[in-house]
């Protein structure tokens, strides 16, 4: 019961397939209190249902985009709780056309989408949480190798995840100081709905296991047992870093 009597939001539970939804799943397990948010009414059901398998869940809706919904959600987690131990920011964005042909012809608008919902998103959530992290913290992100290298397709989401990466670092200086640590998963990849997005989402699966050290791709279990080091006291010295999930393939040359 590694979170046992810690309270943890959660963002980016879509489905059970949800990158997310693993990190809930096995937050539960180790004995955490947890608020699950969905981004529109269309997802709210499919939340409530995984939700009700939780202990005592929070279910709100949280459009990242929007300074308001983040300010209401935040609150309300807040006021419930009393104290917020922990914040998995599992969301991101392109637009389909964007992860397709070439990155040079990203439109500003498709490049500021991606940007706010996939990498501002998680500063927004950051300055909202830190009063209410009374007794320290961990923040946690989800990201990608795409954010360090040219993979095929990812394109604008690449350019995003490196500024996520980058967000973690400065956030860690900022936050260090109140004992909250901030860092990010960079997972494998996964068959999500987000992944359904990026083209020939299929190949970059058989190249990892055809490549990593590990010869696997990785699951949900993989992501949430790595996610609950970091959120729990195990890992109370690391702060700022990026962490592969990935069976080792991004060691690999390509
Ligand atoms: P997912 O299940 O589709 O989760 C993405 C989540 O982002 C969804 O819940 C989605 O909600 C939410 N979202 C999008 N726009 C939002 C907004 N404006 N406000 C609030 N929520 C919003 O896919 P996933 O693969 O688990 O993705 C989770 C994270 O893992 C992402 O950061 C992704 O880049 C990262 N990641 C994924 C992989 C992979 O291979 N799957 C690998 C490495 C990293 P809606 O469905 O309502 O849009």
């Amino acid at each position: 019961m590694l979170l046992n009597g810690k309270k943890g939001l959660i963002l980016g539970v879509a489905n059970k397939r949800s990158l997310a939804w693993g990190i809930a799943r096995a937050a539960h397990r180790e004995g955490a209190r947890l608020a699950l948010t969905y981004q529109g009414e269309r997802l709210r059901g499919s939340v409530e249902d995984l939700a009700s398998q939780l202990t005592e869940p929070l279910v709100l809706p949280c459009d990242v985009t929007s300074d308001a919904d983040l300010d209401r959600c935040v609150a309300q987690v807040g006021e419930t709780f009393g104290q917020i131990d922990f914040v998995v920011h599992g969301v991101a964005f392109a637009k389909r056309e964007e992860l397709e042909g070439r990155y040079v012809d990203t439109s500003r608008e498709g490049f500021e989408v991606a940007l706010d919902i996939s990498a501002f998103s998680m500063t927004a959530l950051a300055r909202r949480v830190e009063p209410w992290m009374k007794n320290g913290g961990a923040l946690l992100t989800l990201t990608y190798l795409g954010g360090d290298r040219v993979i095929p397709h990812y394109n604008v989401m690449g350019v995003a995840k490196a500024a996520l990466e980058c967000s973690v670092r400065y956030l860690a200086v900022d936050l260090g100081p109140k004992n909250i640590r901030v860092n990010a998963l960079s997972a494998g990849p996964v068959r999500t709905l987000a992944a359904s997005g990026i083209s020939d989402f299929p190949k970059m699966l058989e190249v990892v296991k055809e490549r990593s050290p590990l010869q696997r791709n990785i699951d949900l279990d993989d992501v949430g047992d790595a996610a609950v080091f970091f959120l729990s006291d195990l890992s109370r010295a690391i702060t700022g870093e990026v962490i592969f999930v990935d069976a080792g393939f991004h060691n690999m040359g390509l």
